[in-house]
């Protein structure tokens, strides 16, 4: 299966694209997570978008692009992929359209998982990830008792906000997906791409439970 799945930041996309992408055999390709490793390995490249991230805005389409058609080519595409973040414009989502007529693939539907703004900002500032390389769990305050730094998957103390999850960047981000990342709803739409939309509200089981509904796979 080839699919888009889009969202605000916060709406669960990392977490039901993971379960989501194992089940079906196909890999995650998160163009948040190859922008993060750039950022975090120092690189030119890395160095060159570390401002845009930080401050929650888009990084430039030419680079995204870059990342993810070197993501793209890797042979484990082939059988599908479940993709996470990407295309976040619609000069994006023209590059992804571009990507796969070359090599006569097409996607198979666009979902979308929807929640309100004080839901969202409530997620993203309560988030913790685990920064040991091998674990990289993600988790929420009110998941942890109270001033514990330990992560529930390691057991390790190694918990930390991300730098883009303070409150303020958070505010940005909502406004740089209403602006830029909405119109490419869109513009699947007006594709005639087969599309749906689910309620992000609830446990992560509940909304998987919805996705593999909206999917016609088993949960
Ligand atoms: P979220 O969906 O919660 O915002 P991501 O990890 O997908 O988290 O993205 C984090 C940041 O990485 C974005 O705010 C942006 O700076 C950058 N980013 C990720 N994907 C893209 C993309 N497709 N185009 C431009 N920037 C991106
Ligand atoms: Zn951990």
């Amino acid at each position: 299966m080839r699919l888009v799945l889009m969202g605000a930041p916060g709406a669960g996309k990392g977490t039901q694209g993971e379960v989501l992408a194992r089940r079906l055999g196909v890999p995650r390709l998160s163009t948040g997570d190859m922008i993060r490793e750039a950022v975090s390995s120092g690189s030119d490249l890395g160095r060159r978008i570390a401002g845009y991230y930080e401050a929650g805005d888009l990084v430039p389409d030419d680079v995204v692009l870059g990342l993810f058609g070197e993501a793209f080519s890797d042979p484990a595409s082939q059988a599908g992929f479940v993709l996470d973040g990407f295309p976040r414009t619609p000069a994006q989502a023209e590059g992804l359209d571009g990507l796969l007529q070359s090599v006569g693939l097409e996607l198979d539907i666009v979902v979308t998982i929807d929640a309100p703004d004080d839901e969202l900002v409530r997620r993203l500032s309560g988030r913790r990830v685990c920064s040991e390389k091998e674990c990289g769990a993600v988790t929420h305050l009110n998941m942890l008792p109270p001033g514990s730094g330990r992560c529930p998957a390691c057991g390790r103390d190694s918990l930390s906000q991300r730098s883009d999850d303070g409150e303020e960047i958070v505010r940005n981000r909502l406004l740089v997906y209403r602006e830029q990342t909405r119109p490419v709803w869109d513009y699947f739409l007006r594709a005639g791409a087969r599309t749906a939309s689910i309620d992000g509200i609830g446990s992560p089981e509940e909304v998987g439970r919805r996705l593999a509904d909206a999917l016609g796979v088993a949960a």
